[in-house]
């Protein structure tokens, strides 16, 4: 097994994930096996309970691991299936060691950070990097291991320490150092500077870490006088200093990162040959030039909540992206906060709220994603109402299939303050609940999370065309209430249909419309599934409708 180990400098945000996965991507391409594990340094077990608008979307995975979205580039980057114990977090570690020593494990035994947690991370990172690939019985070859946080956090130092032990226990032939920094440009000289990517490599050594690649991003290529410094000062060779410069479209940062030899350093750091023939990165090439190839527009309308960070719906942006590759659209994304649609804000900011409205009504689709609590709530079902009776394609998520059913039942059935009992407990129309399974005491990890089967039934329904004929679809899920079974016969008398469902017939998983164009919502997240050259169907179908290509 060989550990590609990246970490990084300066600050975060850097895009030490998509650099990893690329990397992971090359890998792959020269006929090895590849697989991924991601360190958050925090001390919560999991991202479950973690605001997306403060950390970035939390991605699911099949076994209902509730992870960090890195884990998201990782499976759409190397097309794999990872799980829970792919993200490795400080809370994790510290429970499994503190569980061991109430067992008696240690008995008689000081249980300290060094060597009972980093031998943990140690056993852990070896464990999991040898499971084989979902499905089969390979075993990876290559496990690329991403240390979440900034060199020099706290957080960070136990892990920092136990991969520094790492070293000596898998040979220095197995393991390859890549750090990410950052190189800022001073203006108005423009000069790129090099002194905080020396600090934090400096730093890396300092905990006895020599990193083998360094791998720099910033907005330009990378100067040769730059390259020169970093190499001199960091103790690399010059050709093992990389420059990430921004692209045209993430396709392109394997690509970059191969022109650049970063293939050819890690052949010969762990002895493999590099075929000649590598079809995979060709694939990426025919990606990268067709995503920049795109010229007609198709604009989606994101009804949801904003605080600026885009990285809260990240799946749904990756999916949104692959449709668009597939329906040949450029895709523009619309950002609408829910509650400016609101009547309230009429009277309050009318710019605002007519401004949002007029937003909404010239793009070509509508989306409502997932998401919790009550804000927003009546602006979408607003969008929603508006999706259906203009005829305006409409894909709703998790959520957003819960608003349309809220939305119907109250114009279409004219149930008068229906809800959800999420956002109202006395509605007198309950038309969505709380599913009886849930703990209502713990928040963590009791969602009922990850894969499910959908049993699609109706063989002329568009699931069942967008899902090929399938007659059970996975796909993964992460919510607490479901469509209230009591009323779905009424609904589905007014022509709402109810064309998915899960094994017991008893959930609802996917509805759509009759006469209308595409006005479709699945109670899962379609969107963690989804692949560049296997866009996820619903969001394909949104792009097709919303493109009048359907
Ligand atoms: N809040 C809703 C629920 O828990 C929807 C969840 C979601 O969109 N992921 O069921």
């Amino acid at each position: 097994m060989k550990y590609v180990i990246v970490s990084g400098g300066v600050l975060s945000g850097l895009g030490k994930g998509v650099t990893a996965s690329s990397l992971g991507v090359l890998l792959k391409s020269a006929g090895l096996c590849v697989t991924a594990i991601k360190i958050d340094p925090y001390l919560n077990s999991d991202a479950g309970t973690m605001s997306p608008f403060e950390h970035g979307e939390v991605f699911v995975l099949d076994d209902g691991g509730e992870a960090d979205l890195d884990l998201g580039n990782y499976e759409r980057f190397l097309d794999v299936t990872l799980g829970r114990d792919n993200n490795l977090t400080t809370g994790k570690i510290y429970s499994k060691v503190i569980e061991s020593e109430r067992r008696g494990d240690y008995l008689g035994k000081t249980v300290q950070v060094v060597p009972h947690i980093t031998d943990s991370i140690q056993d852990w990172i070896q464990e999991v990097a040898h499971r084989p690939e979902e499905g089969t019985n390979n075993t990876p070859d290559v496990c690329v291991v991403e240390l979440g946080g900034t060199v020099g956090d706290i957080e960070s130092a136990p892990f920092i320490e136990a991969l520094r032990q790492f070293q000596f226990r898998v040979g220095p032939e197995n393991i390859c150092f890549v750090h990410v920094s950052l190189i800022p440009v001073m203006s108005p000289v423009g000069e790129q500077k090099t002194k905080p990517t020396q600090h934090s490599v400096r730093e890396l050594r300092g905990l006895g870490i020599t990193p083998n690649v360094i791998i720099c991003r910033s907005e330009r290529q990378l100067s040769e006088d730059a390259r020169q410094k970093i190499a001199l000062f960091c103790h690399v060779k010059p050709n093992a200093v990389l420059s990430a410069s921004d692209v045209s479209n993430i396709y392109r940062v394997p690509l970059l990162l191969d022109q650049q030899g970063a293939l050819v350093l890690l052949s010969q750091k762990f002895g493999f040959k590099i075929p000649a023939e590598r079809p995979l990165l060709d694939e990426w090439m025919e990606m990268a030039t067709n995503v920049d190839g795109l010229t007609e527009e198709v604009c989606i309308a994101m009804v949801g909540k904003y605080t600026g960070l885009s990285d809260s719906y990240l799946s749904v942006i990756k999916a949104l992206n692959h449709a668009s590759i597939a329906s040949s659209r450029k895709l523009v994304i619309e950002w609408i906060e829910a509650s400016n649609l609101e009547n309230n804000v009429a009277k309050s900011d009318p710019q605002i709220h007519a401004d949002s409205w007029e937003r909404l009504k010239n793009a070509d689709g509508i989306l409502v994603p997932g998401g919790f609590g009550d804000r927003g709530i009546e602006g979408k079902i607003l969008a929603a109402e508006y999706a259906r009776t203009s005829s305006t394609p409409y894909l709703g998520i998790c959520l957003g299939l819960q608003i349309a059913i809220i939305e119907f039942c109250r114009n279409v059935l004219n149930w008068d303050n229906a809800n959800s009992t999420e956002f109202n407990d006395n509605t007198p129309h309950p038309v969505v609940i709380y599913m009886p399974e849930i703990s209502k005491t713990h928040l963590g990890g009791t969602m009922r999370l990850g894969s499910r089967g959908t049993i699609i039934k109706d063989r002329k329904s568009m699931a069942s065309k967008l899902y090929d004929g399938a007659e059970i679809v996975y796909e993964r899920h992460r919510h607490r209430y479901e469509v209230n079974p009591d009323v779905i016969e009424k609904i589905e008398l007014a022509g709402m249909n109810f064309v998915g469902k899960d094994e017991t017939g008893q959930r609802m998983e996917i509805i759509e419309l009759s006469n209308h164009p595409f006005f479709f919502a699945t109670q899962y997240h379609p969107e963690f599934k989804t692949r560049p050259t296997r866009p996820s169907p619903p969001f394909y179908g949104l792009l097709m409708a919303a493109s009048k290509q359907l």
